[in-house]
């Protein structure tokens, strides 16, 4: 999702520029003001709570706005991401608008604030007073709602300005200069979001070819953890070295060597559209590994897809293989083959279980041919793109 909000004192021309943001991109508008109007018209208990504090230029209570916005998300959370006018416009509602995005497992990606100066607001609104039928558009009130503004409002900057996603523009360029900027910081923000898949499945239900597969049609980034340790061992290097003595002591991998890889992997990975994760989360730490990995690079997972296929099948395959040249140096016998499914079970279905509380998991049926599957995979994989 996109979820942008437009700031800046009244008469900047956030309203001027969402009309043409949201066209351009698809997002829900959410004006708290036309919310409140709309109450007033329909003259809903709520609206004429707010009808003479509107009146008088003053801000309404939070409690007001978390209803009246709380409704609005809820019901278009389908929707490409959305776009804020006039919220979050006390330091309350800051905290308000973060436990919304939390609750859509989402986040606000930038404030975008509209500068111009208080006499230039003031002549602007006057000229809308003329047409636009508000009765708040006159100069009394103009000048207690910039009060408000000014006391209330410009404080909510800082708490963005600490986490790095509050840009500035020069609001008293001309219309399509400022939504030229606007759409600068926005691009910028999209080539930022990832699509980024978690694959599960038993070993042998396909994840590894599949998965190699998905990410080259879609420009992804397949990372797998087990290729990854094996190419540190080919490379010989300091940490190669270090993973070699502990397979020769059959000894596991410790996480920390893992997350080091799979950190240097996403920051060296530039102009990809997303990642495929395959063997990792293994887990209950590595689920939060992976969580705080994408976090720090301001992403998250989008989606979590489990390939099923029935254990006697698994056994098959696996058995199968391992009279190939495909035979992996882990499914060289039935009693590896059978601890390699038993640890599925006990470590990796509990994060599957646990990701499927959280966010969901799409669970495809790996039986049948490897087209019909991967056919049912890149319709998720399409399906996700098409959400973010
Ligand atoms: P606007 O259309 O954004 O200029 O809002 C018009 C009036 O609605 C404001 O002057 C406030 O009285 C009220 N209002 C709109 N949004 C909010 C908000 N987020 N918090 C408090 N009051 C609001």
């Amino acid at each position: 999702m996109l979820n942008v909000a437009l700031f800046g004192p009244p008469g900047a021309g956030k309203g001027t520029q969402s009309e043409r943001l949201i066209e351009k991109y698809k997002l829900f508008y959410i004006s708290t003001g036309d919310l409140l109007r709309k109450e007033i018209a329909e003259e809903s208990k709520l609206g004429l709570e707010a009808k003479n504090i509107i009146a008088s230029g003053g801000l309404v209570s939070d409690e007001i706005i978390v209803q009246i916005i709380e409704k609005t998300i809820t019901e278009n959370q389908e929707s490409k991401g959305f776009l804020f006018d006039g919220f979050p416009r006390t330091y309350v509602q800051v905290y308000i608008l973060e436990g919304l995005m939390i609750k859509l497992n989402t986040s606000l990606n930038c404030l975008i604030s509209l500068d111009v100066d208080e006499e230039d607001s003031v002549t602007r609104l006057l000229e809308r007073g003329k047409t636009s039928g508000r009765s708040d558009d006159n100069e009394e009130v103009i000048r207690n709602r910039l009060k408000e503004y000014y006391n209330k409002t410009l404080p909510v900057l800082q708490f963005y300005k600490d986490k790095g996603i509050h840009f500035s523009i020069n609001g008293a360029n001309s219309i399509e200069k400022v939504n030229d900027d606007i759409s600068e910081v926005l691009q910028n923000e999209l080539s930022k979001s990832l699509l980024n898949i978690v694959l599960f499945g038993h070993p042998g239900s396909g994840r590894g070819s599949q998965g190699m597969a998905l990410a080259k049609k879609y420009g992804l980034e397949y990372v797998s953890t087990g290729k990854m340790l094996e190419r540190e061992v080919e490379k010989k290097t300091e940490t190669g070295k270090r993973i070699r003595e502990l397979y020769e002591n059959g000894q596991l991998v410790p996480d920390e060597i893992v997350v080091q890889l799979i950190e240097q992997k996403i920051e060296n990975s530039k102009g990809i559209k997303g990642f495929i994760f395959k063997g990792f989360p293994r887990t209950l730490v590595q689920s939060y590994i992976l969580d705080g990995l994408l976090k720090k690079h301001g992403s998250a997972i989008s989606e979590i897809i489990e390939i099923e296929v029935p254990t006697l099948e698994l056994i098959s395959r696996l058995d199968a293989r391992s009279k190939t040249d495909r035979c992996m140096p882990y499914d060289t016998s039935t009693t590896k083959i059978v601890q390699r499914l038993q640890e599925h079970e006990t470590k990796t279905v509990p994060v599957i279980q646990k990701y499927n509380q959280q966010h969901g998991v799409k669970k495809i049926n790996g039986m049948g041919t490897f087209e019909e599957v991967f056919e049912k995979l890149s319709n998720e994989i399409e399906r996700g793109f098409r959400k973010i």
